[in-house]
């Protein structure tokens, strides 16, 4: 059985994991119901994390801290703070990322399909933090990448008059067989992070597109079959 977890080297300081398909987390956003804890065994036994804190996800770029967040909180960053609760986001095709402060022990767990991050919402999540650019680590996990991100013309614009695509667009290079635009969006998080302080080398990219992988779940590629992948980080004390 593969592992149902990825973790990111970078992040090794951190308790923290990217789930795959095979660890079954649940598909809505409950997180304390017992029944559905049972669904999260594998990823905390992987993880060393305990009960994790999510909130409801509406693709807006709202960050809260998760100690004063509930499941119905609509947001879709999570902060946590040492001593707060382990923090996370669930994803199918939209981007995960995890930011930690390798320094003050502070972390950010962030949802992004394109409408986030058109609204900016990894700066947001860096500038909640409160932390030095140059302490932050940035791990952008799986995601739908530029073989299958097929997005209409106004999707590339948005994301350049947002400031997440640099005006050559060069993270929407490829042409899907229909014409249309492939857009790396992962590398468009990358980007803005890297305009916040972020140097490349601390900004870690974890998995691969979830729309070819099967280990992954993917939304364009199920339906609304899909299940949701669970991307989770703890603060240091
Ligand atoms: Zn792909």
């Amino acid at each position: 059985m593969p592992a149902p977890v990825l973790l990111a080297p970078l992040l090794a300081s951190f308790r923290h994991g990217f789930s795959l398909r095979s660890a079954q987390v649940p598909t809505d956003h409950t997180f304390e119901a017992p029944e559905r804890a049972a669904a999260l065994v594998a990823f905390r036994a992987a993880t060393g994390l305990g009960a994790v804190r999510q909130t409801k996800q509406v693709h807006g770029a709202t960050i809260v801290e998760g100690s004063a967040s509930t499941e119905q909180t609509e947001a879709d960053g999570l902060l946590s703070f040492p001593g707060g609760s382990a923090v996370g986001v669930r994803t199918a095709d939209c981007v995960p990322i995890l930011l930690a402060d390798r320094v003050s022990g502070a972390v950010a767990a962030v949802h992004a399909g394109w409408r986030g991050v058109v609204a900016g919402i990894a700066p947001a999540a860096v500038a909640g933090l409160g932390s030095r650019p140059g302490s932050i680590l940035a791990a952008i996990g799986p995601a739908i990448g530029p073989c299958c991100f097929e997005v209409g013309l106004e999707v590339v614009d948005a994301l350049v008059d947002g400031g997440a695509m640099p005006e050559d667009r060069r993270f929407a290079n490829g042409r899907s067989g229909a014409g249309k635009p492939l857009v790396d969006l992962r590398a468009c998080v990358a980007f803005q992070l890297e305009k916040n302080g972020i140097s490349k080398a601390a900004i870690a990219l974890v998995g691969g597109c979830t729309y070819c992988d099967a280990q992954y779940h993917s939304f364009r590629r199920d339906g609304a079959a899909s299940g949701r992948m669970l991307a989770a980080i703890a603060p240091n004390s």
